[in-house]
């Protein structure tokens, strides 16, 4: 079984007329990612913006939650938020999760270039090899390059039926990737 750890992505993503950009860190996203991933058994969530005012403002919300008067009157979400890891770049998240990292990727139109169906994903999952780090996107989504650069990129979530439209919040869209890679059979 390998080791799975979620990236944030912050920098570099797209924005809406299709420039590489940075975000801001969200509150939501930062608990709802962390409740996922302690969920699911993840070993962290890395939380990834090259801003430090960025990065201190996201330290200061898990250090409320987790040393602080948060985390007295909501214990779970002290465990939630005690995955989070702020980092610069997804270099340090590499580095951090340690070994030969395998950067894989979501999106909900993946650039060309061969997907990897979720059956398929799981049953590398299983099997031995490198840690992975998986990517979900901010802003308009993660940057070409990345794409570009993963070992794998999973199929898009999308209905059974064709709705026309399959562009989920990074809340949701996590919450449903994790589910079909490490959920119970239900
Ligand atoms: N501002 C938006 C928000 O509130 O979440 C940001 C959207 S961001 C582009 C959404 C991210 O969630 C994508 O980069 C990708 O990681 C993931 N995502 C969204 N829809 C998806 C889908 N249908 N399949 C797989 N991943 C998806």
């Amino acid at each position: 079984v390998r080791r799975v750890a979620v990236a944030l992505v912050h920098h570099p993503v797209l924005g809406r007329g299709g420039e590489l950009l940075t975000t801001s860190i969200t509150n939501l996203d930062v608990h709802d990612l962390g409740r996922c991933v302690l969920a699911y058994g993840l070993e962290a969530l890395y939380v990834v913006s090259p801003l430090a005012s960025q990065r201190l403002l996201c330290e200061r919300i898990r250090e409320h939650w987790v040393n602080g008067a948060g985390g007295r009157r909501i214990p779970d979400r002290a465990t939630a938020l005690a995955a989070v890891r702020v980092v610069a770049d997804l270099e340090e998240a590499r580095r951090a999760v340690g070994g030969e990292v395998e950067s894989w990727t979501t999106a909900a139109e993946p650039r060309g270039g061969a997907v990897t169906p979720y059956a398929e994903a799981r049953r590398l999952l299983a099997g031995d090899g490198p840690p992975v780090l998986l990517l979900f996107g901010t802003g308009w989504g993660l940057a070409p390059a990345l794409l570009d650069a993963a070992a794998v990129r999973l199929e898009p979530v999308r209905a059974a039926r064709d709705t026309g439209f399959n562009h989920l919040s990074v809340r949701a869209a996590c919450a449903v990737v994790l589910d079909r890679l490490f959920g119970a059979p239900s």
